[in-house]
């Protein structure tokens, strides 16, 4: 691999972020990028001032959506440290994503060297008020300009920053969900566990038709029988019931979260009856009618915990924990919160501190 480039714009004035950050408005002044071509691999990875990308018309993935992305994010802790949550885990899932559309694998060390440069660069961009971060979204395309359908010979990768809010703005609340069964997301054997640009394609409707209901998202079913409970909107999904906590398995059309799996690790810790199988939507009405379902909650980079307070699935409407976080979704929530600024100990070793210092320029 070429060494990492730099081409810094020094800052003429001190980073000034708004109250209301939002979700993706707002972006830092540098990105990262390099390119790919069969004859030299990956090269000219360089950190430079964030600018439009040149694209051909032609380009394959405006065509044909042979891309991939990432999402993560960076902290800062009270004493100013900067942290980046389970980079690896997102990198070593990057290239899954990859090899399932035909990309080619960047190296995950050197990627992670990039990732953790770019952050230190701009680590005055990271917003400090509870739960607002930097979010971190890598992106790999095809960029060859040709029509034909196969995979492209030539790529770019990028990694935009971007400041975001807390995603409650109203604090920790419960959302409203539709049981959707009229589309699906994501079918075995297809592109759910990928993640890619079709997965988000697939869902717009859906979720645009359960807004006009009042409802906040959707949980998807199972491709074929429509049966089984798969994730809610872009999350994964747990259930909780009195005595079991259960996830769905991965069965090739679920996303593996790193959120998903840190919840497992977490939940397994404190010696709970966690389970990963298949669970049904008629498992969780009869439970509800039964007075065994506690609650739901999905899991995600961006939300963290998304506790879930009201429930329709064709004409029945659930209400669990009278519309308020179960207990165990706000201490997810709490101990994720800690571990990603430090405030406790980072004892499963998913943080990666980044130096706090800016490149000489
Ligand atoms: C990214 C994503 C998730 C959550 O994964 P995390 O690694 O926890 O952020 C869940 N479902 C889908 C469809 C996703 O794209």
């Amino acid at each position: 691999m070429e060494k990492l480039q730099y081409d810094i714009k020094k800052r003429t004035h001190k980073v000034e972020l708004p109250k209301e950050l939002g979700f993706g408005k707002l972006f830092t002044d540098h990105f990262f990028e390099m390119d790919y071509s069969p004859e030299k691999g990956w090269y000219n990875p360089i950190i430079k001032h964030v600018e439009n990308l040149s694209i051909h018309p032609g380009s394959m993935f405006i065509h044909y959506g042979q891309a991939i992305f990432e999402g993560l994010k960076a902290f800062k802790t009270e004493d100013g440290r900067v942290t980046i949550f389970r980079p690896q885990a997102h990198i070593k899932r990057l290239n899954n994503s990859a090899k399932r559309i035909c990309i080619p694998k960047v190296d995950e060390e050197f990627l992670l060297h990039a990732l953790t440069e770019l952050v230190s660069i701009e680590s005055d961009w990271i917003p400090t008020d509870p739960g607002e971060s930097l979010y971190i979204r890598p992106v790999i395309y095809g960029a060859d300009p040709f029509l034909g359908v196969k995979p492209s010979s030539n790529y770019k990768l990028f990694i935009l920053l971007s400041p975001v809010g807390a995603y409650y703005t109203e604090g920790f609340k419960p959302v409203k969900i539709l049981v959707q069964d009229d589309y699906v997301r994501a079918v075995r054997k297809g592109l759910g566990e990928c993640k890619t640009p079709a997965n988000y394609a697939a869902s717009l409707l859906a979720a645009k038709e359960a807004k006009e209901k009042g409802f906040t998202q959707v949980l998807w079913l199972d491709g074929i029988e429509q049966k089984y409970l798969e994730e809610v909107g872009t999350m994964n999904i747990f259930v909780e019931f009195k005595d079991e906590i259960v996830t769905p398995e991965l069965s090739g059309s679920i996303l593996p979260g790193v959120t998903r799996r840190s919840v497992i690790q977490i939940l397994k810790d404190k010696g709970l009856n966690i389970s990963e199988r298949l669970i049904s939507i008629e498992e969780v009405v009869d439970a509800y009618n039964n007075g065994s379902l506690v609650s739901l909650f999905g899991t995600g980079t961006a939300a963290v915990i998304s506790p879930i307070g009201w429930l329709s699935y064709k004409g029945t409407e659930m209400t669990f924990n009278n519309g308020q976080p179960s207990k165990l979704a706000q201490e997810l929530f709490t101990e994720l919160n800690s571990i990603h600024t430090l405030k406790i100990e980072d004892k499963y070793d998913w943080i990666v501190e980044v130096n706090n210092e800016e490149i000489e320029v």
